[in-house]
């Protein structure tokens, strides 16, 4: 396979490209599909480099890492992959604990309005606010959700790609349980 070949390959996997979820200021009504899972991020000459551990052997600035959860959201009719910010999933953790708006499960049972200011910007500022009324996702999406990976399974591959490009590929074996002191906050 091609090296571009294998890129496409990798786009379509990872929801790249059209399938990958941008906030537009204003407001930007997602549903949540999936548990978010976090994932750091070295930015090296304007591109993200996957963090996969300093223990683990990466070899990048940990004092400058970007931290964001990964996750599936339908976002205008389409499944798309997210990276959420802390100020969403924070929000996500207080919804799930109050009774008025507690879930359980994925995908959530209603929408999220996140209201961005200042977005593509690095002082972007993100508000969100859950939806009032409970709504079904229709099957056709619960279906396309069903074909994808999971953000956990997205995430591991994303860490393991890149320390085998680093050449630390045996020190995160597939089946390691990651260290959470790995992820520096
Ligand atoms: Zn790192």
């Amino acid at each position: 396979m091609s090296l571009r070949d294998q890129l496409k390959q990798d786009q379509k996997e990872m929801g790249r490209g059209s399938d990958f979820f941008k906030f537009a200021e204003g407001d930007n009504r997602i549903r949540v599909m999936a548990m978010p899972k976090v994932v750091a991020s070295h930015f090296l000459g304007g591109k993200g480099v996957t963090c996969y551990g300093m223990t683990k052997g990466c070899p990048h600035d940990h004092d400058k890492i970007d931290t964001k959860w990964l996750t599936w959201v339908l976002h205008e009719g389409t499944l798309k992959l997210a990276r959420l910010p802390w100020t969403v999933v924070d929000y996500l953790a207080n919804l799930e604990a109050n009774p008025e708006y507690s879930f359980t499960e994925y995908p959530m049972p209603y929408d999220i309005i996140v209201t961005a200011k200042g977005a593509g910007t690095m002082d972007v500022e993100y508000t969100p606010i859950a939806a009032r009324q409970n709504t079904p996702v229709d099957e056709v999406y619960l279906n396309d959700l069903r074909s994808k990976k999971t953000p956990e399974e997205i995430v591991d591959e994303m860490k393991r790609k890149q320390a085998a490009a680093d050449g630390n590929g045996a020190k995160l074996a597939p089946d390691a349980e990651a260290n959470p002191g790995d992820i520096p906050f």
